[in-house]
């Protein structure tokens, strides 16, 4: 008998903890930890658990098919697991324990802690890589460190994407009859209405999507996937984080056309490497997951303490129309489109002055995708602490992001209804055009807050 750990890797396809411990078919069984305690810890967003508990049923009733008992070990943290895993595993005499890597410092402690033990019990205990397409540590700059700018990190990455390496495996194999049978996937967080209409759960769902994806949108990916209002990118993203689908499914699905010379297909695949990108950093600057800047020395940055400022922006009532709208796309569907993550995290940092932290923790209550590696890393980025980071003194304007992004303001109208009567700039920068609105005037001035930041940064004479 062989036992699979899974965390977020929740698939049957292209799971190399789950094939490799099928191949035997001497039975496989396999154990999910339900940890509600430690994921709270981690601000990981209800609406994220409960597309992770509706692709655990998903998933159970795929491992039906093959034999494989789905087991749920409720775990107070992290670091009650490895006995929990080791328990099961001599309860039905396992000789093998198969897991895939997760790169964050927390997980990682665990991984090690679990084969340290299994290995002192004398169970062989094999770890897999998945939730990348490149190991950490296998893609080093010339003088063999981890990479801390991305341009040279893609040049690197991009001659080996077509490594047999990096094709997807098969589905597992299936067992003979089992012993053991699986846990019922009960809730472990209240009930509540998720928008389970937008994020459907399990593999199969995750497929089509990129399935229609690569037929319909990829192609033109490159020209759209700025528009917030139009439907230019995967939302794949969930899917991604919880590893509903993998990285190599994903490049798979884009490398021919890529190579045949499509843009839309290549700037996709670039994409990918910055997931990629943001994995390794994480694995190789351990700080990072620790809520460290990547420069510390913007550590001492004056942040500015302002709860009711905070709670503006989180609630989308800062006055300026781009910025509420994403902040309630995130709020009210758990997902933000891309260009507006950068928006918002911009104007908290750089407009607000406040600590990005504050905000990468905000978005990670919130979303349905919410990656520690993806999160930290496009916060650090917009705040100007972190790699590859834009330079401080780039400061978008909200306004003429909505004016160049969402011309005709439809994105703006679909989240904020109390600007519905509005027209054309006045979209845009309300406070110029109309008075008696039922919506804020902005809460800070662009050129105001603009010189401020600069201050601020140019104080710290190191950073350049
Ligand atoms: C402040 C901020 C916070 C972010 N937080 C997260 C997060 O918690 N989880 C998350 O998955 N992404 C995060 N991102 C990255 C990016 O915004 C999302 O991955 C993307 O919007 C998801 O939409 P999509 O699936 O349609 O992406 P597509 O444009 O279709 O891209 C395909 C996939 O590539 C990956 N990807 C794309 N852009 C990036 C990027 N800049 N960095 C890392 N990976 C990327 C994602 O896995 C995405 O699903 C954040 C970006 C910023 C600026």
């Amino acid at each position: 008998m062989h036992l699979v750990w899974l965390r977020n890797d929740l698939r049957l396809l292209d799971n190399p903890a789950l094939y490799y411990a099928s191949r035997a078919r001497q039975g496989v069984i396999v154990a999910v930890a339900i940890t509600p305690e430690q994921w709270q810890q981690h601000g990981d967003a209800p609406i994220k658990q409960d597309l992770y508990r509706r692709s655990l049923i998903e998933l159970e009733k795929q491992l039906n098919t093959l034999n494989i008992p789905l087991r749920l070990l409720p775990c107070q943290s992290f670091a009650h697991l490895p006995q929990a895993l080791l328990t099961l595993a001599q309860q039905y005499r396992c000789q093998q324990l198969h897991f895939n890597h997760s790169y964050e410092w927390n997980e990682h402690q665990c991984e090690q802690a679990l084969q340290q033990q299994a290995h002192e019990q004398g169970l062989h205990c094999q770890g897999h890589h998945s939730q990348v397409l490149f190991a950490p540590g296998s893609l080093l700059t010339g003088q063999g460190e981890y990479y801390s700018v991305f341009t040279p990190f893609k040049r690197k990455a991009w001659p080996l994407l077509q490594d047999s390496s990096l094709l997807p495996l098969p589905a597992p194999l299936g067992q003979p009859q089992s012993p053991c049978t699986s846990d019922p996937v009960l809730p472990w967080q209240e009930e509540a209405d998720y928008r389970t209409d937008l994020w459907p759960a399990g593999e199969v769902a995750a497929w089509q999507r990129l399935q229609r994806f690569a037929n319909r949108t990829l192609l033109t990916y490159d020209r759209q996937r700025d528009f917030p209002d139009i439907a230019g990118t995967s939302v794949l993203s969930p899917y991604l984080t919880l590893g509903i689908l993998s990285p190599r499914q994903c490049l798979q699905a884009a490398l021919a056309a890529a190579l045949n010379g499509n843009k839309g297909a290549e700037t996709w695949i670039n994409e990918l490497l910055w997931r990629e990108f943001y994995k390794h950093v994480l694995f190789g600057f351990p700080r990072v997951s620790k809520g460290r800047a990547f420069k510390v020395e913007t550590e001492s940055l004056p942040w500015r303490q302002h709860q009711q400022d905070l709670q503006r922006w989180q609630t989308g009532q800062t006055g300026y129309p781009l910025v509420d709208a994403a902040m309630r796309q995130l709020n009210q569907t758990g997902w933000m489109h891309n260009r507006l993550r950068m928006v918002s995290a911009m104007f908290l940092s750089k407009h607000l002055l406040l600590d990005w932290r504050l905000g990468e923790a905000y978005f990670m209550s919130k979303l349905v995708d919410g990656d520690l590696a993806a999160n930290n890393g496009g916060w650090q980025w917009s705040a100007s602490t972190g790699t590859d980071a834009a330079p401080y003194f780039r400061i978008f304007n909200p306004v003429s992001q909505s004016q160049r992004f969402d011309a005709k303001g439809d994105f703006i109208k679909r989240f904020i209804p109390e600007l519905s009567s509005l027209q054309g700039k006045a979209l845009h920068a309300p406070w110029q055009f109309q008075h008696n609105l039922s919506y804020p005037a902005p809460m800070v001035d662009h050129t105001f807050a603009r010189n401020r930041v600069l201050a601020a940064f140019k104080d710290k004479a190191s950073l350049s």
